[in-house]
């Protein structure tokens, strides 16, 4: 469920008119809403009431400041990924024991300034990192708690360019290995071993592959702790998949996650910890754009839009389908037209859809992506020299642009041209 609706014949977010945004802040924008991003953290909050957690939002799914505020201000804790990501969520207030550092090429300069800010437990994820990390940590002279990821071999059923949870993907370590890697930890200065961690990929529509990641795991938690080492934290990792199309199967429900979470681990007494991503921001944000023209092609038609592949990378990058609604909404029954919907980028990669069935749609009509929220605005770039997209976050009746559009002189005057051209 989303806060995403048709009010008096227009898409609101929330109470606000989609509309009103798109003339103040003009098109192309992400807008999001407040309550469906609070909704969907407290879903997996109350999923896993049954025992200590903390839900770590992925910071990568949409990272501005003010919704890592509006997440952090309701208890969530962050997983981040790079000292980018780590940065922004102290800048939001999030206390550095509610973040989790992550990622798979941390650099021993990220390394050294989240230890020495502070942070709730590093994910290792390779030998080479462990003894990198030890190094930095006993320079710094701090203990840091960790946990290895560990790579079950589970299929996770998705995209493969978001699977990362077979033997053949570069994230984690083998899980055969890991009592060796735990032994080796266990005798490196400045590290202090907290739990295991797993992630076995992004979009899952099916909770059987996580439930057999986590068998795995608390069987290797067991045999961990059999060997000596405190096993008090299970980091499970996100990948819980939303729905994309309207019109298909719904995936699973944070509350069945975490029965399957509860009957996997649940008896081991760990702190249970998840990093979900797509599912708090995903349905949470649209991409609002508007039509520039509607062009007759040869068999077929072209709305042309203001959004673009630089603004929205998903489909040109995954295929990935968004749902796409007229902002004014249509008639009942109104006459419904097949288009191809694209931006106006020199790339034939830059359409959003083909043969989008559509009711009837003039230049300067209003248009919706739905399901934008994540992976949206955080891989959005300035190609084609497009001002980087800006953002908006809805409260109820309230709303506010929380990354403005920079003007063309911004963009152009970050160049520099060298002395010797001048
Ligand atoms: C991407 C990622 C997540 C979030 O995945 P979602 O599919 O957005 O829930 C969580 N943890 C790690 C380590 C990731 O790389």
């Amino acid at each position: 469920m989303d806060h995403f609706l048709y009010r008096d014949g227009i898409l609101h977010a929330e109470d606000v008119p989609l509309s009103e945004i798109a003339r103040t802040v003009g098109t192309p924008a992400y807008v999001y809403s407040a309550a469906t991003l609070l909704r969907h953290f407290r879903l997996f909050d109350e999923a896993l009431a049954w025992g200590p957690h903390l839900v770590c939002y992925a910071v990568k799914a949409a990272s501005n400041v003010a919704i890592l505020k509006l997440l952090g201000d309701a208890g969530a804790g962050m997983d981040v990924v790079s000292e980018g990501e780590y940065r922004r969520a102290r800048a939001a207030g999030i206390p550095p024991d509610r973040i989790v550092f992550s990622g798979v090429g941390k650099t021993a300069a990220e390394m050294r300034h989240v230890l020495r800010e502070g942070v709730r437990q590093i994910n290792l994820e390779s030998e080479p990192e462990m003894r990198l990390l030890s190094r930095v940590a006993s320079e710094l002279g701090v203990e840091v708690p960790v946990t290895v990821r560990v790579n079950p071999d589970v299929d996770a059923r998705t995209h493969e360019k978001i699977a990362t949870g077979k033997s053949d993907n570069k994230f984690g370590i083998p899980i055969s290995r890991a009592r060796a890697v735990y032994a080796e930890i266990a005798t490196l200065p400045g590290l202090r071993v907290i739990g295991i961690d797993v992630h076995i990929g992004s979009q899952l529509t099916d909770l059987e592959p996580f439930r057999l990641a986590y068998r795995k795991v608390a069987d290797l938690t067991e045999v961990l702790r059999a060997d000596g080492h405190a096993i008090e934290r299970l980091d499970l990792g996100g990948g819980l998949g939303i729905p994309y199309a309207r019109s298909n199967l719904a995936p699973p429900v944070p509350l069945e996650y975490g029965r399957v979470i509860r009957e996997e681990v649940g008896h081991l007494g760990c702190e249970i910890e998840i990093e979900p991503g797509r599912l708090i921001a995903g349905n949470a944000g649209i991409l609002l754009t508007e039509t520039i023209f509607v062009k007759h092609g040869e068999g077929r038609d072209f709305l042309i839009v203001d959004a673009a592949m630089n603004d929205l990378i998903r489909p040109a990058m995954y295929g990935a389908h968004h749902d796409i609604v007229p902002v004014i909404e249509p008639a009942p029954g109104a006459d419904q037209q097949a288009f191809d919907i694209v931006g106006p980028i020199c790339e034939t990669g830059d359409t959003f859809a083909k043969a989008r069935h559509m009711p009837p749609v003039a230049p300067g009509d209003l248009i919706a992506f739905r399901s934008a929220g994540a992976y949206g605005a955080v891989m959005a770039s300035e190609y084609n020299s497009r001002p980087l997209v800006p953002e908006v976050l809805v409260q109820g009746d309230q709303y506010a642009v929380i990354r403005p559009r920079p003007t063309f002189d911004e963009m152009i005057s970050r160049d520099m041209v060298p002395h010797w051209l001048e």
